[in-house]
């Protein structure tokens, strides 16, 4: 018999492996979300601050990179921390409101409140009931007053714990501190105000702001623009969509480009974030022009290639002469042009503008050349045409977004091309232009084919034919046709 009793044998409810076999899968779960989610210090982009951008002329410049650096490692850190805690845990906690890099943090000094010219005064402490009403305590030589330095010192410590949770305080109580009146009151005027500064903060973040969409890099990115004289000022936010924030600046004088910058321009940051580039790829994965580049590229390159062949798109309609944004310049993910519209005011989409039928018709012509222009010189497909993506400005219409634009060899380039003649009968027909073209006809006249289908279904599987007919003669050849062979040239509509 054994002198402690008889061991109780716990049972051991899983076995070795498949406590090894959890955790492999936590550790390949983890390895996943690494790779799908990279932490923002992208180790591939190298430091911030590297040689091109060394810019030491500006201190405020160099501060901010500075900050921005540490910032991004303590978020890293929070990020390691927020993970480890709560593992694999079906409720999570999140540390996002401890971040240093708040989209929506701008700048928190502007508008301060001084606690003491404000009545209310949360952080008043409960009634002291440690002095009675006397004001003593004690008798002869060992009395007390409230004003006694000690006993003051200990309250004012106590008193910290009312401030606010996220305020850290530490352990003043355990080790007996005694805080001066002094100390107390500059601490308890700190927690105030970081108090309405995180207060302010969690407001900013329910009804964010469009400026506050950018993320810090981006905000760099622009302000260095200003900086360089090349924008005078970035005055707000046109348009906030899904992948992508227009904001409206006017036109520096910079000394540097040899290009003239327009007085007043619009500004395209493309969003750095991953899930919507998911829905582009389709457009960009199979444009043959950016085909080698896809697949060696990081999701923010990526993004920066969005930037770059709207670019290169409205470049090639300037050359053709369609009205359009004109390329002042591209910075990473950011393209600026020349402004549609005037003193601020953005020219209105062909959706919200009410014109006459004889300025109906006129913008459906023009639309119509635009479109054959657009695909016989620019050698290029909209994709995204529709009375969203045409401005109304200066009596005629002005095409824009042109990011998605793909050749018409692209192996959906011809259902692209229906797709937007689609769009444009049917905003024409329902506006009333009793000489707008159907779909079809619309198709035919814009890229010279003949396709005879008198329903859209046959019409689409045509389409299809064609566009699959293209491939295979990349596949046997190697390249791509130049253009789909056509019966000559389209017809040239007009007034
Ligand atoms: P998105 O991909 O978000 O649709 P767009 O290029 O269509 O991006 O721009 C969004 C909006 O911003 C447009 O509908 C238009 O109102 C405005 N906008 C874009 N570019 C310009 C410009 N050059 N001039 C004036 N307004 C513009
Ligand atoms: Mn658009």
């Amino acid at each position: 018999q054994c002198p402690w009793g008889a061991p109780n044998t716990t049972s051991i409810s899983c076995s070795l492996a498949d406590v090894m076999s959890e955790q492999l899968a936590k550790e390949l779960q983890l390895e996943e979300e690494n790779a799908a989610f990279p932490e923002v210090v992208a180790v591939a982009e190298g430091p911030f601050i590297t040689g091109e951008n060394t810019d030491t002329s500006s201190d405020l410049m160099l501060a901010q990179m500075l900050q921005m650096e540490f910032d991004r490692e303590y978020d890293a850190q929070l990020r390691r921390e927020e993970r480890k805690i709560n593992g694999d845990s079906k409720v999570s906690i999140s540390f996002e409101n401890y971040r240093k890099v708040h989209p929506y943090d701008s700048d928190s000094s502007e508008d301060e409140v001084d606690w003491q010219d404000t009545r209310h005064d949360p952080y008043r402490a409960d009634k002291p009931t440690t002095t009675p009403r006397k004001g003593f305590i004690g008798k002869g030589k060992d009395i007390t007053t409230k004003h006694d330095e000690v006993v003051c010192g200990r309250k004012n410590t106590a008193r910290m714990e009312n401030f606010a949770p996220e305020f850290q305080v530490g352990d003043g109580i355990g080790m007996d501190l005694k805080l001066s009146n002094q100390v107390f009151n500059a601490l308890k005027q700190h927690a105030y105000s970081e108090e309405r500064r995180s207060a302010r903060l969690h407001e900013k973040k329910e009804h964010s702001t469009a400026e506050k969409a950018v993320d810090p890099k981006t905000r760099l990115l622009l302000y260095k623009m200003v900086n360089a004289g090349m924008l005078e000022t970035i005055t707000g936010c046109i348009s906030t969509g899904k992948e992508s924030v227009v904001f409206h600046a006017y036109g520096g004088m910079s000394a540097t480009e040899d290009k003239v910058i327009p007085p007043e321009c619009a500004i395209k940051v493309f969003k750095t974030t991953l899930n919507e580039f998911k829905n582009r790829d389709k457009y960009i994965k199979d444009d043959y022009r950016f085909k080698d580049r896809f697949s060696k590229l990081n999701p923010r390159k990526i993004i920066r290639m969005w930037a770059e062949k709207e670019m290169h798109n409205l470049t090639r309609m300037q050359n053709a002469g369609i009205p359009c944004p004109e390329v002042v310049m591209l910075k990473k993910h950011v393209l600026v042009m020349s402004f549609i519209g005037k003193d601020q005011f953005p020219a209105p989409k062909l959706k919200d503008v009410t014109l006459s039928t004889d300025d109906m018709k006129k913008a459906y012509y023009q639309i119509l050349n635009m479109m054959q222009q657009l695909y016989k010189e620019c050698n290029l497909v909209h994709a995204d045409l529709s009375e969203y993506n045409m401005l109304w400005h200066d009596g005629k219409v002005w095409l824009i977004d042109v990011s998605q634009s793909v050749e018409p060899t692209h192996p959906h380039g011809l259902e692209f091309l229906f797709r937007d003649c689609k769009n444009v009968s049917q905003f024409f027909q329902k506006g009333g232009v009793a000489e707008a073209l159907n779909e079809r006809e619309l198709f035919n006249a814009v890229s010279g084919l003949n396709i005879t289908a008198d329903n859209e279904v046959d019409f689409q599987e045509e389409i299809e034919a064609l566009e699959k007919m293209n491939e295979d003669h990349v596949q046997n050849h190697g390249k791509k046709l130049s253009m789909f062979s056509s019966d000559g040239d389209p017809p040239i509509y007009d007034e």
